[in-house]
């Protein structure tokens, strides 16, 4: 069982919320609540794989938490990076990034592709899909207006999102079109993008498929590893503050609980996968689409980072607090 790597990242202050003196305190790879002048409260303070401050770079958090994972998927294993936390943490920001500083996913996809184009001795085969839970709601975001897909499962391919679209994709260009024309798809018939961002998870995946060149394969008849296929989510969840924050009408107040249930569901998932002992008995995947989605690229030897983002501000603290109970339940 490959251990669950666990990071915090604290994002800058935004400007129109200053903050009076500092709230929380980094201190390599340690998180602490402190009063504006400096005392720690007592009892919130929590150590993780690691602990980045608002100096950090995606480029950092890409090298410490995802680039191993995609070498290794390349190699033929699973792997799943998340970004959790409330709205206005830096999930997006992680995984997207800015045009300086490109977050996960655009790295992710750049060096799959140099890696490819380094392995002489196979042949892969790429391919994309993207999609988002909406109230336990599937949609293909690379299909305009495509929604309600159900998941099934079969001997011959595992669960899958049947009907999902799957892109055959050749070069790192044609997926950030892919990604970007998604975008635009999600927002389809909305009149809010933001509020449609923050309470829906979205995956993005890229299934790597190899098998040796034939010359190659000549020389070596042991053939288990002929063909080797791995899937790789890139998860941008769902807003993780709870309902009573958002002033929750009817709507509202059904997204909130679908976020909250399957978000619930997920750190059951991982504190179950994380408990190394062989106790840790039955592990409840299928209670929430996102879970079951990922279940086989999570656990077993399937790598997984999970990257929770937290806002400085005071205003935020008691969401931080609760992002910060959610990481320490997943390590
Ligand atoms: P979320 O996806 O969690 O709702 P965003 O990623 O959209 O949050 O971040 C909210 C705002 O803060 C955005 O304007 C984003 O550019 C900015 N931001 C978030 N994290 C960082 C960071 N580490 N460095 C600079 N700006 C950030
Ligand atoms: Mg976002």
């Amino acid at each position: 069982m490959e251990k669950i790597c666990v990071a915090v990242r604290v994002r800058p202050p935004s400007p129109e919320e200053k903050i009076n003196g500092t709230f929380w305190k980094v201190e390599d790879n340690r998180i602490s609540l402190h009063r504006p002048l400096g005392t720690p409260i007592t009892g919130v303070s929590y150590a993780f794989d690691h602990v980045f401050d608002q100096t950090c770079s995606n480029s950092r958090i890409y090298d410490l938490l995802t680039k191993d994972i995609i070498h290794a998927s390349v190699e033929g294993f699973n792997g799943t990076v998340f970004a959790y936390g409330q709205t206005s943490s830096g999930k997006t920001f992680t995984m997207n990034g800015s045009q300086n500083d490109p977050g996960v996913i655009p790295r992710a996809v750049k060096e799959i592709f140099e890696r490819i184009q380094r392995t002489n001795e196979r042949e892969f085969l790429i391919r994309v899909s993207y999609m988002e839970i909406y109230n336990e709601e599937i949609n293909d975001l690379l299909v305009v207006d495509n929604q309600k897909l159900q998941i099934h499962e079969s001997l011959e391919r595992g669960i899958f999102v049947a009907g999902l679209r799957e892109e055959i994709v050749n070069d790192s260009e044609q997926v950030l079109r892919l990604l970007q024309a998604g975008e635009e798809n999600r927002h389809f018939g909305e009149t809010n993008m933001n509020v449609r961002s923050s309470r829906s998870h979205t995956i993005f995946r890229m299934v790597i498929e190899s098998k040796r060149n034939e010359v190659d394969s000549s020389n070596d008849y042991s053939c288990s590893d002929a063909i080797r296929v791995s899937v790789l989510n890139l998860v941008d969840l769902a807003g993780s503050e709870r309902i009573a924050k958002t002033g929750a009408d009817g709507v509202r107040l059904k997204e909130g609980k679908h976020i909250n249930k399957s978000l619930m569901v997920l750190g059951n998932v991982i504190n179950k996968l994380s408990d190394g002992t062989k106790m840790r008995g039955h592990i409840p995947y299928r209670d929430s689409k996102l879970t079951r989605i990922l279940q086989s690229a999570l656990g077993g030897n399937a790598k997984t980072s999970i990257i929770c983002t937290v806002a400085p501000e005071e205003v935020h603290i008691e969401e931080t607090k609760g992002t910060l109970q959610f990481a320490n339940r997943a390590k």
